[in-house]
């Protein structure tokens, strides 16, 4: 964790380098913590800056937070999104309604996502969540669910372990979280974990009344444990965090040679529409555009790991081109960490904490020392996510 005497070395008030960092730390902070770390900052504090982007490129687009129906019974939610003021880090979840219940895909973050996103399908439909697959572990995907009472919860076995995993250190209480990347909590309330009661590691068919929807194992990719929801007969694809459109794909728990192959693997399939864990719905021109982030990135980086370069030094050394103007461009410090990790031998399912951890701190060293404050990632946010949240 960075202390105040590393700022102080850096020329910065702790408060200052927030301040300064807000940008990336809290598209970081949103997708990381779950529990919305930032309360401690005053909204005022939260305004985005980050690398800068290029004008040569197109910025993202803007996105509306919205429950859309994609076909008979079948929907997606988005969270809304856009360059300056953005829900990325709160997943997307789907739903497809039978003619008992609604099957739903993920259980979002919190209450506040959770109980706007359950009132929307509600309304929809008139209908109860019967039963929830979920695409992975992660807290954006799945600290939700407490508030879908009674629901079944399906998920591979990997994604369960990890649930479990996270139980004794999360909190007990949910607390008012403010801040533009969207609130997860506005009261205090009890906060619990579910655990998955049905796991399965291979392709599986159900059929919610008249709709075929495939459960695809994707893993390794974005995590250990990915599944994803492919409907044949729509060519509609649920693809969780496999899919990241016009935000910077997140591969703290990843395996990024693996997902270029997953993407590679959907690009073949007879899919029409992809609903991504984060950013707007796409298709499989917007996947092939972040499988080119991380090819992209992948060469950059081993650029640089061939020349001995640590990966905080080539993260801060690194530009992405048309994709620096994505959202959340810093997360390529740990997206470098585990290509490393992958090219030295030493990547496991686990984020690589301690690597992470110097990343960071060589990282912002780096900017400081060129005069880029406003590029650095206050570690501090993004400690409960490295102690493991979900
Ligand atoms: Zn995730």
């Amino acid at each position: 964790m960075l202390t105040r005497d590393d700022f102080r070395k850096a020329g910065l008030s702790r408060r200052e380098a927030i301040q300064l960092g807000a940008g990336g730390l809290l598209g970081a902070a949103a997708i990381l913590a779950g529990s919305g770390e930032a309360a401690n900052l005053a909204a005022q504090d939260l305004q985005p800056t980050g690398p800068p982007t290029d004008p040569h490129y197109p910025m993202p687009p803007s996105w509306s937070k919205e429950l859309r129906q994609l076909a008979p019974n079948v929907y997606a939610y988005t969270q809304g999104g856009g360059p300056n003021i953005s829900n990325f880090g709160v997943s997307n979840p789907g739903m497809i309604a039978g003619p008992d219940y609604m099957w739903g895909i993920d259980g979002t973050q919190g209450p506040i996502p959770a109980k706007s996103y359950i009132a929307a399908c509600k309304q929809a439909t008139g209908k109860d969540f019967g039963r929830l697959l979920l695409t992975h572990h992660h807290g954006d995907h799945t600290a939700g669910l407490q508030f879908f009472q009674n629901a079944e919860v399906w998920s591979h076995p990997y994604c369960r372990q990890e649930v479990l995993k996270a139980i004794p250190s999360t909190p007990k209480m949910w607390s008012p979280t403010p801040g533009p990347y969207g609130k997860i909590a506005d009261v205090v309330e009890p906060r619990k974990l579910v655990v998955p009661m049905l796991t399965f590691k291979d392709d599986m068919t159900v059929f919610v009344g008249d709709t075929e929807v495939r459960f695809m194992n994707a893993g390794p990719a974005h995590t250990w444990g990915d599944m994803m929801a492919y409907l044949p007969k729509q060519k509609i694809l649920f693809a969780g965090d496999i899919g990241f459109f016009w935000v910077a794909p997140f591969a703290q728990n990843g395996h990024v040679s693996k997902w270029i192959e997953t993407c590679d693997k959907i690009l073949g399939m007879d899919v029409d529409v992809i609903v991504p864990g984060h950013g707007p719905i796409g298709g499989k021109k917007e996947l092939n555009e972040m499988a080119d982030y991380f090819r992209t990135l992948t060469v950059e980086a081993r650029k640089r790991y061939d020349a001995k370069m640590t990966p905080g030094a080539a993260a801060a050394d690194i530009r992405l081109g048309r994709f620096d103007n994505w959202i959340g461009t810093q997360l390529i410090i740990t997206d470098t960490v585990r290509l490393y990790d992958e090219w030295n031998g030493s990547l496991t399912p686990d984020i690589n904490t301690g690597g992470i951890r110097e990343a960071i701190q060589e990282y912002n060293q780096i900017k400081t020392a060129q005069g880029k404050a406003a590029e650095m990632i206050p570690l501090e946010r993004m400690e409960s996510h490295l102690a493991h949240a979900c």
